[in-house]
């Protein structure tokens, strides 16, 4: 019971002070902040991009987009089968916080700088870029992404490309239900994945009937469905389907070149795990109009030019996610005290952040070395085209691999704040494992990488040639690359049982040499002890107790 004097005293409203709680993580240039990204970028050949990288880091970094990033995610595409008279529409409507994310990726042509502006670091500066924006909103990057990889598939076939390249490049976004003509830019998608197969595509049963003949560049109708096609509100797709031929790749378009809608439906949008502002929709062709790129029968080797940039996005989509989570952490523990002591003070605290950062940069460091071979490669470097061939496949397989635990041990630095909605953990967290599923799943990967070792040796030994140079320098790597060029490829009775461990030790090597060449000295010293010498634990945080933990963690700081 209150006191009469209690009872007498007026309130003032205020129960308690609050205190110890972090500030946001916004208004800061993730670009900036991102030291080895910085670095990797002048490494890499993409110095000259800085100012324009520096701007899409600004912009991700700021409230406005962060917000928008939020709303995005909390105000999921809705499916719209029909306009308000029955007529069929088949389309998706965002809110308008997705509207103005991809004004933003769009008008910093992360979809097609490099094939607008191609020169040599154009791949490595865009993919700095999208690893920017996907701080502000990762769901974005999935027609984005899309997007920058159908044109050298769609290249194939020199009219369509010269029909759509010229909209597929436009730097204005225009999501208007029209017919891409009549449109200011135009965005592209994918479909592969059936119900009975998304890794054998050769499995799909959609049929393709030629018009006139058919051929090339000619005239289809197909009859079929696509169990996943993400980003369905975009104006064209590469989809696969059987032709006479085989399984061959065609250009589907929403609307005919006569202006009609195209013959499809949307039949659901999927509830998704993460991803939530992205739409994935599954879909049906009723003798829709598609176009062939490439050779009936060829529809694997050509649709698999898309994939592989795709694929380089999900290697950098994963750097990006842990990069995201160690700004969070490192912030956070940097402004929180427990037991009357700073969190990134504490030795426990400190083995976590520093080993969360350790695996940031290895991730980033790779992948900016992969976008090098991508641009190298496309400038006609055969070196640098075997090893993109297998270090993309190595790369996607252990960095996408790494991100749910990474991003699950980032979330539990926040502590309860972490598991809430609020912080934005819970939101990378979800998106964690999806960069290992699509695009060929983490098996897939390390299959990918058997068959580039028995169809290409000479990427074998690009490969090793680029481990070579750090082991050169470090005795750890050296002993490392040893054992492991001795294991390879072993026993082929067992070798697609072993595939996981050998990919598992290529990436490793591959990431040692990195560091030990490029990286920072205390984060490749840890690196070593830990991941190839085995002074570590099962759990991040394990790091040896002798390493630099305040110069790792100083280094990945997100804020002076
Ligand atoms: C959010 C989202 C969006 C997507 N968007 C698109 C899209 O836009 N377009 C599109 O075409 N697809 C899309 N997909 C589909 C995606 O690419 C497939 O789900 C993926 O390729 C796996 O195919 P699947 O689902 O048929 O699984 P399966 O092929 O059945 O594979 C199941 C599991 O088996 C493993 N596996 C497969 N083969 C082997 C083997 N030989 N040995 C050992 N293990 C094996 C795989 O690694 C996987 O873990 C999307 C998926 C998701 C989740």
């Amino acid at each position: 019971m209150r006191s009469v004097a209690t009872l007498e005293q007026p309130s003032t409203g205020k129960t308690h002070e609050v205190f110890n709680q972090p500030s946001p993580l916004v208004d800061y240039n993730v670009f900036e902040a991102d030291r080895p990204l910085v670095e990797a970028v002048r490494r890499e050949g993409a110095e000259w991009a800085e100012e324009r990288i520096s701007a899409v880091g600004a912009l991700a970094g700021s409230a406005r987009l962060q917000d928008l990033g939020a709303q995005a995610n909390e105000n999921p595409p809705r499916l719209k089968t029909h306009d308000r008279y029955g007529h069929r529409v088949d389309t998706v409507e965002f809110h308008p916080a997705w509207h103005e994310l991809m004004g933003v990726a769009v008008g910093h042509e992360l979809h097609c700088s490099p094939w607008k502006d191609p020169r040599p670091g154009a791949h490595v500066a865009r993919g700095a870029a999208f690893m920017c924006m996907s701080q502000a909103e990762a769901g974005v990057g999935c027609p984005i992404s899309m997007t920058y990889s159908v044109i050298p598939a769609l290249r194939t076939q020199p009219e369509l490309a010269a029909e759509w390249e010229p909209r597929f490049l436009s730097d204005r976004y225009d999501p208007a239900n029209a017919p891409a003509a009549a449109k200011t830019g135009a965005l592209a998608g994918m479909g592969m994945t059936e119900k009975q197969g998304g890794t054998d595509v050769r499995a799909n049963t959609t049929v393709a009937r030629p018009v006139n003949g058919g051929g090339p560049g000619g005239e289809y109708e197909l009859t079929g469905h696509k169990w996943f096609m993400s980003a369905p509100q975009c104006d064209a797709f590469l989809v696969l389907a059987q032709a006479d031929g085989g399984i061959s790749c065609f250009l589907f378009p929403r609307w005919t070149p006569d202006g009609e809608r195209n013959r499809f439906r949307l039949q659901r949008l999927k509830d998704k795990l993460g991803n939530r502002s992205n739409a994935s929709s599954e879909i049906e062709f009723d003798a829709a109009s598609a176009w062939l790129v490439g050779e009936e029968g060829a529809g694997v080797r050509t649709i698999i030019e898309m994939v592989n940039h795709t694929r380089l996005d999900c290697v950098l989509g994963g750097a990006t996610g842990m990069r995201a989570g160690v700004a969070q952490a490192i912030h956070h523990a940097s402004q929180r005290s427990v037991f009357g002591r700073e969190l990134s003070d504490q030795p426990l605290m400190r083995n976590v952040l520093a080993d969360l950062a350790v695996e940031s940069e290895a991730a980033t460091v790779s992948a900016l070395r992969l976008a090098r071979a991508y641009d190298e490669a496309i400038g006609g470097d055969g070196e640098a085209q075997e090893l993109k061939r297998i270090a993309n496949a190595v790369l996607k397989y252990w960095i996408c691999k790494r991100a749910p635990a990474h991003a699950g041990e980032a979330l539990e630095c926040l502590g309860g704040n972490g598991y809430v909605e609020e912080s934005g953990m819970p939101r990378l967290f979800r998106e964690s494992p999806l960069n290992s599923i699509w695009e060929g799943s983490g098996n897939v990967q390390c299959l990918d990488v058997l068959r580039a070792m028995v169809k290409s040796p000479a990427s074998v030994e690009a490969f090793f040639g680029e481990v070579d140079e750090g082991a050169v320098q470090e005795p750890r790597l050296a002993a490392y690359a040893s054992a492991l060029r001795n294991d390879f490829p072993g026993d082929l009775e067992t070798i697609e049982a072993r595939a996981r461990r050998l990919v598992e030790r290529m990436a490793l090597a591959l990431q040692a040499s990195l560091l030990v060449r490029h990286g920072d000295e205390a984060v490749a010293e840890a690196f070593c002890a830990s991941r190839l010498a085995g002074d570590w634990g099962q759990a991040f945080g394990t790091l040896p107790a002798g390493t630099d933990f305040k110069r790792i963690i100083d280094r990945h700081r997100p804020l002076a």
